[in-house]
Formats: structure tokens, sequence, C-alpha cells
């Protein structure tokens, strides 16, 4: 039955309980294709690419439900210098400390970013799309060298710089002819 149900209901296959997973220790790895998530579309050039995670559900010492672990995904993006796509990976280590509210999260240690459940439930796969929305770099461009967009903006710099001292060299000729 429950496999059926699975199969039947893929989303709610997703959701899961994190208070529960904390409390038995659990551990959830699987994978993602960047074609599931929804809000990061806007943030990539194209939805290529997977995202593979490893995630540990426990109880710490003070009695905080968290989920630590690990993202790792390589997904297309823009260089912000030449506009063309160009593929970063990312690595990213969730610490997550679960929360009521807010008053909560003033609270919480700082090794945690504060998670606030308000529901028993939790979607798997939004969570770990937030967590790979905040890893992505906030801006992103080739490396020097490596950038079409480079050689060009070089040479406006270079203009830029030489254009004051190109002023000046012009006008002081005209200072010792009076
Ligand atoms: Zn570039």
């Amino acid at each position: 039955m429950d496999k059926l149900c699975r199969l039947m209901c893929p989303d709610l296959s997703q959701l899961i309980k994190p208070l529960c997973l904390a409390r038995d220790s659990e551990c959830l790895n699987g994978q993602f294709s960047m074609k599931e998530f929804q809000r990061l579309k806007a943030l990539l050039s194209d939805d290529l690419g997977e995202l593979v995670y490893n995630l540990d559900f426990s109880v710490d010492t003070k009695g905080i439900c968290c989920i630590g672990g690990e993202l790792k995904a390589t997904v297309n993006v823009i260089c912000q210098r030449c506009l063309e796509p160009m593929q970063i990976e990312v690595n990213h280590t969730v610490s997550l400390g679960i929360v009521r509210d807010m008053a909560e999260a003033t609270r919480l240690a700082p090794e945690y970013e504060p998670l606030i459940l308000t529901e028993e439930t939790l979607s798997l796969i939004e969570l770990v799309e937030n967590e790979l929305i905040l890893a992505l770099p906030f801006s992103t461009t080739h490396a020097t060298g490596n950038c079409p967009g480079s050689d060009i903006l070089a040479k406006v710099n270079q203009n830029q710089i030489q254009s004051p001292f190109a002023i000046l060299a012009r006008l002081k000729p005209h200072k010792y002819i009076k």
C-alpha cells in the first residue's frame, strides 16, 4: 500500500516530517534534477544538471532538532561580465536548527541557520531548493582569461585610465606657449 501510494502520488512522497526524522536520527540521501526546481529556474541559464543531497537529522545536546549534511550540484548560470552561460559547482554544507517561530530563531546557537517549521510536514524538494538558492554565489563570472568579456572590459578600462593623462598632455604645451 505504501509503495502504491508513493507511485500514485509522487508529490506526497516528497513530504517529510523533520521532527520525527530527527528523533529517529534518520538520514536522507538522493538526487533531484534541476528541472524539478521551480524558483531556481530564474537564476539559472538552463535547467540541466543534478543536485545530490545527504541530510542527517538529529537532536543535539540542547534538545534542538537539527538537519546537517551537504548538497552538491553542477548548475549553469550566466556570466555577469560577458553574459554567456557558464558552469559552476556548488558544494554547500547544511546546518539547520528547527524552530517554531522567530523568537526561537533568535535564541538559536550561531552554528545553525533557523528553519521555521509551522506544520508537521515539509516539502523535501523545497527545503533542498531553498538551501541551493542560498548557496549560489551572488555574482558569477568566468575566471579572468577564460571570459570573452575580459578583453573588451580591459580595453574600456585602459581607455578610461589613459584619457585624463591624454587631456593633460594636450593642455601642457599650450601652458608653456603662453
Ligand atoms: Zn564571461
